[in-house]
């Protein structure tokens, strides 16, 4: 049989990476609860609908991007190219708003049918984060000071923020016509995908990468010299909070966001180490969306970020330390070490909790033995044999140094081990 592969654009992560992958969620999980935000978990699966009737019909995830099928009943399901709908539509379904302002996050998988890339794919891991219920723009700034806390935590360096305002409905609606307008009269120099996109989506048309259309986009109006004055006045307060807390931004009027649900401020981290995938978390307020999905007005903001993305730049940086993932190997010669070895190994799990101990599995000599804890990355070799058993000992070989091997009594073993691990570096 032809072998079966894996979804092209969907990833296995190995067990060699897998231990940057926790580290990176520990570490965003420990700030999140930091800052107060609770974990929900989300179906993988929703009804079109719900994408359909938030995400905006003329947006690139709508029109091209999603995984829809019907299930045996006919009934037209959609695995999630993205979580704020989800999270929206949880919410509104246990009364979740009725219980004050939510701060929650959520951790997981989103599926877009995109050409997959370096840094875009077709299963992707995404941390989101979303606060329904408040105004802002104290939110937008502890978003924002968020994402800050999650760089400085992973050592990372050299994202740059990037800010805009899309003000109100009603301030972009008329930042349209003109848009439509300018565009209109420079279609010469649009390409197929703007010129489609003209009268259905034209602020999308804002954010081509197509360095042919850069010029014109330049010329275009911008969308800050339309905001009525209560966005300008949310956007000047945040500008006002992050000035004070020292966080550098980039105004970018161009940008737009891929979502039709984003109001007022929205943001994106970017870095120019990734290529053209350079935009690692973004998001923004959404004060429509709540009542869009059949909720009662409600603001809302929040942000999203991309786990493959963030940890190619901690690679990229080289942040990616070697993590051991184990401690000591348990090496047993002869029958009665080996009939031992199983206790000897769950008696020094209670000893030492810390500990993390592999057992050799199925046999072998002294040597062969040796070489397979080498090969594991253990520091340690622990030592079983007839003599040990006698004697009640243990050989311990320290693999990552020249030192000879000793004989340390089973007994103080754990002392001895507990002393060497107590500084390792997690
Ligand atoms: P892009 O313009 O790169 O397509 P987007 O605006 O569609 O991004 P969002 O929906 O805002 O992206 O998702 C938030 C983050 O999720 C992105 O900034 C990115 O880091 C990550 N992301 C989005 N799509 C993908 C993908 N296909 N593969 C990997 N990561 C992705
Ligand atoms: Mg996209």
């Amino acid at each position: 049989m032809k072998k079966i592969q894996a979804i092209r654009g969907m990833n296995d992560i190995l067990p060699d990476q897998t231990p940057y992958w926790q580290k990176v969620e520990s570490t965003l999980h420990r700030i999140l609860a930091r800052y107060g935000y609770q974990e929900i978990r989300l179906p993988l699966l929703e009804s079109t609908a719900l994408f359909q009737h938030s995400i905006g019909e003329t947006t690139d995830i709508i029109e091209k991007e999603m995984y829809t099928f019907s299930d045996r009943n006919g009934e037209s399901l959609t695995l999630r190219p993205e979580g704020t709908a989800s999270c929206v539509r949880s919410s509104l379904q246990h009364s979740l708003l009725m219980q004050g302002i939510q701060r929650l996050w959520y951790y997981g998988v989103m599926f877009r049918y995109e050409r997959p890339q370096k840094g875009r794919y077709r299963q992707f891991y995404q941390l989101g984060v979303e606060a329904l219920g408040s105004e802002g723009p104290d939110v937008d700034a502890e978003h924002i000071l968020m994402t800050a806390r999650f760089w400085q935590q992973l050592g990372l360096t050299g994202l740059r923020l990037q800010l805009n305002s899309l003000g109100s409905p009603e301030s972009r609606a008329t930042y349209r016509e003109h848009l439509i307008n300018f565009f209109t009269g420079h279609q010469n120099y649009l390409d197929e995908d703007s010129r489609r996109r003209l009268y259905s989506n034209p602020m999308r048309i804002l954010d081509s990468k197509n360095p042919a259309m850069q010029e014109i986009i330049e010329q275009a109006p911008q969308i800050l010299d339309y905001l009525d004055n209560d966005s300008l006045n949310h956007f000047k307060a945040l500008r006002d909070l992050l000035d004070r807390i020292g966080i550098h931004y980039e105004i970018n009027p161009r940008l737009v966001r891929g979502l039709d649900y984003y109001t007022q401020t929205v943001f994106e981290w970017v870095t120019d180490q990734l290529g053209s995938q350079g935009t690692v978390c973004a998001g923004g307020r959404y004060d429509g969306l709540v009542e869009q999905l059949g909720g009662p007005s409600t603001p809302a903001a929040g942000f999203a970020m991309g786990i493959e993305r963030l940890i190619a730049l901690l690679g990229e940086q080289n942040l990616l330390r070697e993590i051991a993932r184990v401690d000591a190997y348990l090496v047993a010669v002869g029958l009665l070490a080996k009939h031992q070895a199983l206790l000897f190994a769950e008696h020094l799990r209670e000893a030492i909790p810390s500990i993390r101990l592999q057992i050799n599995y199925g046999g072998g000599n002294f040597k062969a033995q040796l070489k397979r804890a080498d090969r594991s990355g253990a520091r340690w070799a622990l030592i079983l044999g007839d003599d040990e058993i006698a004697q009640n000992t243990v050989g311990v070989k320290d693999l990552r140094s020249e030192q000879p091997q000793q004989s340390i009594l089973q007994s103080e073993l754990p002392a001895y081990i507990n002393q060497q691990i107590k500084d390792r570096v997690e």
